[in-house]
């Protein structure tokens, strides 16, 4: 089990080294034709550069993570780490949070220098950078605290259902989590969006009346319309679109407000109506919540294992071991899952920029697309491997030949 453990782990990095590779081998090439008014030549070359150096980098992160997480295994850093959440308490509940705050903390402290250098030394040599190192560590600090209270809250009640009510203990997670979700669906907004960021509602202007008017046409009630203040960490625009029924909001980030037209927001606008309207949130929520199902019944199956804990190095089986190994044990099949749900995520961008395409207009849409690619200096020519197992999104040419059609 052990030895399965550290071939998953090696698996798992050479492929994704491979598909770096191989996206990485088409940097430099020709900018497909329709694309050419994207980058002017000397923007070209600064998205390759730009491309170049997060190849670069996320190699050496990989590679130490990699090292480190053998290192970890092979040491008995785990055993090790159990040990000091023995001494601490006779509580199993105890050691679990114990056991999980070291090893979350531990290992966020030593990502941090190459999420620091990430944003302090490539994104801001770029010119993408806005965020101060005082922001950067309070969100850091808010994030471990959110993460603490949520993160520590599931698996006390979950440890908690284990004790209680034995192999069924899943049906209760499972239920717990999927309200979790469901009231994250409907608050994230109101709720965690600010404790990060400041949100005003959009002002009235010519661009909210034709948003409305677009809203009125398609019969969208959208009585939320967010502008939320993404230029105080990076100059990247987005836009999303989150709840439902009562609470479902649109959020424009005031950098997407400042690069593109009116006529492009409404058309961004009407991509993310079409995601409602076709009901792609239902979907990919119902989806979630079936795949943990499914999850959450197969480490109820071999939670009671001992060999998963020793999987680990862990010579006294547990709760958080056992959880642990299980989630090694089991990341092909949840990389499997991504893949599908990745797969299905593309098909449905091309729905909702064809909704957008009939119900507003497909030339705003292929503009404002073609800003944001160059307005983030994103790869115009993605190797059709690395699309397959990590886009959530198609590539640019595709999306465009898509609305052109
Ligand atoms: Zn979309």
């Amino acid at each position: 089990m052990f030895y399965t453990i550290i071939a998953i782990l090696v698996f798992q990095f050479l492929v994704e080294t491979v598909l770096d590779y191989l996206n990485a081998k088409h940097y430099g090439d020709p900018i497909p034709q329709d694309l050419e008014d994207v980058f002017d030549p000397e923007e070209y070359q600064k998205s390759q550069t730009y491309q170049k150096t997060n190849y670069r980098f996320g190699l050496l992160s990989s590679l130490f993570s990699i090292v480190l997480t053998v290192a970890f295994l092979t040491l008995g850093g785990f055993e090790w780490t159990d040990q000091i959440a023995r001494n601490f308490s006779g509580n199993e509940i105890v050691v679990t949070l114990i056991f999980f705050g070291i090893i979350t903390v531990g290992s966020d402290i030593l990502s941090t220098p190459f999420s620091y250098y990430q944003t302090f030394f490539i994104e801001a040599r770029f010119g993408f950078n806005k965020s101060t190192k005082k922001l950067f560590f309070t969100d850091k600090l808010k994030g471990w605290l959110m993460m603490a209270i949520l993160g520590g809250g599931v698996i006390t009640l979950a440890q908690w259902f284990y004790l209680w009510a034995g192999p069924n203990f899943w049906l209760y997670v499972w239920g717990l989590v999927t309200a979790i979700i469901l009231f994250m669906n409907l608050f994230y907004s109101k709720l965690i969006v600010p404790l990060f960021n400041k949100q005003t509602p959009l002002e009235q202007g010519s661009l909210k009346s034709k948003i409305e008017a677009y809203a009125a046409k398609v019969g969208f009630e959208l009585q939320h319309i967010f502008v939320i203040d993404g230029s105080k960490r990076s100059t990247k625009a987005n836009a999303y679109f989150s709840g439902f029924g009562q609470e479902k909001r649109v959020t424009l980030y005031d950098t997407l407000i400042k690069d593109l037209e009116e006529e492009e927001i409404v058309a961004v606008l009407a991509h993310e109506v079409g995601h409602y309207k076709r009901k792609h949130i239902i979907f990919n929520l119902t989806a979630s919540v079936l795949v943990l199902g499914f999850t959450l019944f197969i480490l109820s199956l071999f939670i009671n294992n001992p060999e998963v804990s020793k999987a680990i190095g862990v010579s006294q089986p547990s709760f958080h071991a056992a959880l642990i190994g299980f989630g090694i044990l089991y990341s092909p099949i949840s990389g499997l899952t991504s893949l599908v749900m990745n797969f299905l995520s593309r098909k449905f961008e091309y729905q909702a920029d064809d909704y957008a395409k009939n119900t507003f207009a497909a030339m705003p849409l292929i503009t404002s697309l073609k800003k944001l690619s160059k307005n983030s200096l994103s790869n115009l020519t993605p190797h059709p491997a690395y699309v397959f197992m990590h886009y959530s999104h198609p590539p640019l040419i595709q999306r465009i030949k898509n609305l052109m059609n």
